[in-house]
């Protein structure tokens, strides 16, 4: 069959210019004689592939200064603790609740301090981003906090939060590097490798120097407490190495596409195509405020669950794979991370016409 077009939300598609690169290095990579998989985290071929993966993180999102790179393990979920345990100095923050992976940090920051959530879309499944411009922000909150990507509804933050000054710390796992974006609008920004970077087992923490401190909520474990890992420059101890080394390549292909503003451009001309269908189409429809769509996550419905389930089982059949949507939301769910072609995009909306002609 060969590949097929692969919508999963994440593990994800990745460009097939990395993975055949990868696969051309596998066994000696460049004349070193080994794979980068069996090599030491402390030889210099592994040093050059983590430095030059920063610097490339750095430049494609003009990262200053004075922000730390850390590559990190524990995936994005295990940020939902280490950021209040370094963050957490008045021992209260603010959360924005737009999806089940924020309300996961909140409950989780909840075990360390009194994690306030001052703004929830749940009254509506999470189908939209709540107005954000004038919240009831605590006055002695450490961090506010947001999902800025909902990978399970679809919505995207298009416009920040008035966090009225206090520092902002946003999960991007599901946006990283989809689109330009001001760092220094943000304290932390974290997010796990797995849908638009690379393999699982990585997540990139960009963090604002001034918060990398030791003043640590007591009993922080040494591998959670950021210090550790920004003084080792994320080798205090073995790093996923190989999946640093794919980062590495997808952030060399992304320069290779333009950077983040051509990237930017060409996810919004793919969400287009699939968000102009949905919005003639008599039989599907996307489940999220028009105005709070992502360019990542696409939800969609029939309305019947008999024709969701048709429609998943009839598109795996033509190549079309994974878009059976998250059972919160129920339907489809199409992710167009970066690495999807417009092709692939193509395909989908000419095989949903297909298919809605064919139940008219
Ligand atoms: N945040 C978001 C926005 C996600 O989509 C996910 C995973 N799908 C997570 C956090 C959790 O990531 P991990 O599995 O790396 O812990």
């Amino acid at each position: 069959m060969g590949r097929v077009y692969n919508f999963s939300a994440g593990p994800a598609v990745l460009p097939e210019e990395v993975l055949a690169e990868a696969a051309a290095e596998m066994l000696d990579y460049r004349g070193v004689g080994m794979s980068v998989m069996e090599m030491s985290h402390r030889s210099k071929p592994f040093a050059e592939i983590i430095e030059t993966a920063e610097a490339d993180l750095r430049e494609l999102i003009g990262i200053p200064d004075n922000y730390k790179v850390l590559f990190l393990q524990g995936g994005a979920s295990q940020q939902f603790a280490a950021v209040p345990m370094n963050l957490m100095r008045n021992r209260v923050a603010d959360y924005i609740i737009t999806g089940s992976w924020a309300k996961k940090a909140w409950k989780e920051g909840k075990i360390y301090g009194d994690a306030r959530a001052i703004a929830s879309s749940e009254d509506e499944t999470f189908s939209y981003i709540p107005d954000c411009s004038d919240l009831p922000i605590s006055e002695d909150a450490d961090y506010v906090y947001i999902c800025e990507n909902n990978t399970i509804y679809g919505t995207k933050f298009h416009t920040l939060p008035n966090t009225k000054g206090k520092d902002l710390v946003a999960d991007v796992s599901s946006c990283f590097l989809s689109e330009p974006v001001d760092i220094t609008k943000y304290a932390v920004m974290y997010g796990g490798a797995q849908k638009n970077i690379g393999p699982a087992g990585v997540v990139i923490d960009i963090i604002r120097e001034d918060l990398i401190t030791d003043d640590v909520l007591e009993g922080t474990p040494t591998m959670l407490k950021w210090k550790t890992q920004a003084d080792a420059d994320s080798l205090y101890n073995t790093p996923p190495a190989y999946g640093i080394y794919i980062c590495g390549k997808v952030f060399k292909w992304l320069k290779d596409q333009g950077g983040l503003e051509a990237i930017g451009k060409r996810n919004e001309e793919k969400a287009a195509i699939l968000y102009d269908y949905l919005d003639q189409s008599k039989l599907f429809k996307g489940t999220v405020r028009k105005e709070d769509r992502s360019l990542m996550n696409v939800p969609f419905v029939t309305g019947s669950d008999e024709l969701d389930a048709a429609f998943v089982a009839e598109a795996k059949e033509a190549g079309l794979v994974n878009l059976k949507g998250h059972r919160s939301v129920g339907g489809m769910r199409a992710s167009i991370y970066n690495a999807m072609p417009k092709a692939g995009v193509e395909k989908l909306v000419e095989f949903m016409d297909g298919f809605e002609k064919a139940h008219a």
